[in-house]
């Protein structure tokens, strides 16, 4: 269970740059052309820093937002696909992992015999689905489904137990709903109520393309709705998520039985190759919801629900019919793209989601190098004694559980670029011309790696995120920072560049994932990865009262039109991110003493500093994405991230001479680390 990592749009990490594969990475992270220099930098920053920027890079058709992650992205994957189209092209005399890299892909591109398949990748499951008429066969369906991939009433899997992080347990948690979040179901302002209506439309649409008439269809896409809503109403919602205390239920099997004893957990849990003693259920009352529901609804309500979701998971690999609905409600309607991503995209993107550790090897081969991971050590010690330095003079922390503090940070594990053993596939059958076969067997094989790990002692060289990801994530449990070698390239990490830059984009990376360590929720492990608390009590009041601040400051910045941001869901994002830039000002301030300060392009190194973090967050995003940020993301938006950040450093105010009642300098500054 990935309830802390620090995913989606996150965050980076950085230090390295290679020989760039294509001539889009010649663009440096330091543009001097991306700043609007009619913009006052102590008016807005972000808008100083990337104004040009914003309006010489419109949103694709083909994305709900872009910015300087989706270019190094897009990168990335144009990288992955020459790996896949060479492996597919050698066929039979490639190596073992090129083969079942190559023949996934091919059958993913292959749009012919897709077509002509229509539904019927679907058609066994869909007669189980129907055979449905007691208990037992419901149970033994929602149990199949669920290792297949399908998001089936709950999920099931693994994870640390939170108070001994050598063990892992199993885990149930809620799941089982179409719409992002749980409050989309509850909201009554006209934009959410519209959007209800529109997905009740979506679903009944699908059902008529899998042969309902247009009257069941509708019928079946109420039922859908009606059971969302009970299992939403039974659901936590994102923010509530946020405090490991509400995420912790250790239970033994006579208590989750308790929990709902209406289903038949006897066979579901062998079934989910769950047949354990010990569990950790992350939403208890959402058992009780599930329990209530199965006393009151048919045979016939589950089957139309399970049908639903079934088709739901595969609709963007069956035939064209359903990725073009499936694209209408769920990248038109909720995000505001445009137009589909091109058919190659989707399918490196499906394969590295399902095979990342095999096509991997040959991206690392490729970009990836040992000075790379020098480089990115160099900085992240560099990073690590600031944050020793800032934990030693914070003033609202007691000597105790500073030291505490210290034995901590002096535990965090460093991770980079990409795995010491590569995961094995060999188990996953891929069939030339089964493209839902194939992602399914590879979603299997996943349930199964998950629920293979309960009992076994915990592997800390395993990887959450495949190397070419751009992104980076800090795991609580293992006390782990993370950053695969997709994010560690340019334009996060350059060289050629100055100091000054590449602490401002990839150093505060860096710093943001270790400061999760010490976020609201991080600060809740300690060294070993158990959740404890190892803060004195008025080290602990102190710490609410600064990170409170920082909640405050962003729940007031507007989002879009009357949504705002959610100052609790994004609170530990914003103190990584600000404790992270103050981290990496400090390791330049370091790296500079007793070096000839001189200007580059017009500006002094602080400024280069700020304008190398600012730059890598330029970002053009549909209205539709900020509002759906705004409500599941736990990241504040680009916008915010910048500004919101340099508002409560005086450094940045002293680099621009920015003076008192300028709109970048506030009255009230916040700060944690
Ligand atoms: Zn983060």
């Amino acid at each position: 269970m990935r309830l802390f990592l620090c995913a989606a749009i996150t965050l980076v990490s950085t230090a390295f740059a290679q020989t760039p594969a294509t001539p889009a990475a010649n663009r440096s992270n330091f543009n001097v052309e991306n700043i609007d220099r009619s913009v006052s930098p102590c008016e807005d920053f972000y808008r100083y820093a990337c104004g040009t920027w914003l309006k010489n890079n419109p949103i694709p058709a083909d994305r709900p937002e872009w910015g300087r992650f989706d270019e190094l992205a897009e990168r990335n994957q144009a990288i992955l696909r020459e790996i896949l189209d060479s492996a597919s092209r050698r066929g039979a005399s490639g190596s073992p992992v090129d083969q079942k890299i190559g023949a996934f892909y091919r059958a993913c591109m292959d749009e012919k015999v897709v077509e002509e398949k229509g539904d019927s990748p679907l058609k066994p499951e869909l007669d189980r689905i129907r055979a449905i008429h007691d208990l037992p066969s419901l149970t033994l369906e929602i149990g199949r489904l669920q290792r297949m991939g399908v998001d089936a009433v709950f999920s099931t899997g693994s994870g640390q137990d939170f108070k001994d992080s050598t063990k892992v347990i199993a885990q149930l948690d809620q799941a089982g709903i179409g719409l992002p979040e749980r409050d989309y179901y509850f909201k009554t302002d006209k934009t959410s109520e519209d959007l209800r209506r529109k997905y009740v439309k979506h679903v009944a649409k699908m059902f008529q393309l899998l042969g309902q008439d247009a009257e069941t269809a509708q019928a079946s896409a109420q039922v859908v709705m009606k059971m969302e809503t009970q299992l939403a109403d039974a659901s936590q919602n994102v923010t509530f998520r946020r405090d490991p205390a509400n995420e912790y239920h250790p239970m033994g099997r006579p208590q989750v039985n308790a929990l709902a004893p209406a289903f038949d957990w006897k066979v579901f849990l062998p079934e989910a190759h769950a047949d354990v003693q010990q569990f950790n259920v992350v939403a208890p009352d959402f058992f009780k919801g599930m329990e209530a529901m199965l006393g009151r609804l048919s045979y016939d309500d589950w089957k139309t629900y399970l049908t639903w979701h079934l088709v739901h998971s595969e609709a963007s690999w069956l035939s064209k019919p359903f990725v073009d609905e499936n694209f209408d409600f769920f990248a038109l309607t909720l995000s505001g793209q445009k137009e589909q991503r091109p058919r190659w995209k989707r399918c490196v993107a499906l394969t590295d989601g399902s095979l990342g550790e095999a096509l991997g090897q040959a991206y690392v081969d490729r970009t990836f190098g040992v000075e790379g991971k020098e480089r990115t050590l160099k900085m992240v010690r560099d990073i690590e004694d600031a944050m020793e330095a800032d934990i030693k003079t914070v003033e609202w922390m007691t000597p105790e559980t500073k030291q505490r503090a210290i034995e901590k940070l002096h535990a965090v594990a460093n991770k980079i670029g990409y795995p010491d053993k590569w995961r094995d596939y060999s188990k996953v059958q891929v069939l030339p011309t089964d493209l839902v076969g194939n992602e399914e067997r590879a979603s299997e094989f996943e349930f199964d790696r998950q629920m293979a790990k309960i009992g076994q002692p915990v592997d800390k060289a395993e990887w959450q995120m495949t190397p070419a990801t751009v992104n980076a994530y800090y795991d609580p449990q293992m006390n782990n920072i993370n950053f695969p070698a997709g994010i560690l390239q340019p334009p996060f990490y350059q060289v050629g560049l100055d100091d000054a830059v590449n602490y401002g984009a990839s150093g505060a990376v860096i710093g943001h994932e270790l400061t999760h360590g010490f976020d609201d929720q991080g600060r809740q492990f300690d060294g070993a990865g158990n959740f404890t608390d190892w803060w004195s009590k008025e080290d602990g009041a102190a710490y609410d009262a600064h990170s409170k601040c920082i909640e405050d400051e962003y729940g007031n910045f507007v989002a879009d039109g009357e949504v705002k941001e959610n100052g609790k869901l994004t609170e530990g994002e914003n103190i990584a991110d600000n404790g992270g830039l103050h981290l990496a000002y400090m390791a330049l301030q370091k790296l500079l003493v007793g070096k000839k300060i001189s200007e580059v392009d017009g500006f002094t190194p602080q400024q280069r500093f700020f304008l190398g973090f600012a730059g890598v967050w330029c970002t053009n995003l549909t209205p539709q994405v900020k509002r759906l940020e705004a409500t599941t993301d736990p990241h504040s938006l680009p916008e915010y991230r910048v500004n919101g950040t340099l508002f409560n450093m005086p450094e940045f105010a002293a680099a621009f001479s920015c003076k008192a009642g300028q709109p970048m300098v506030p009255k009230t500054r916040c700060r944690v680390w």
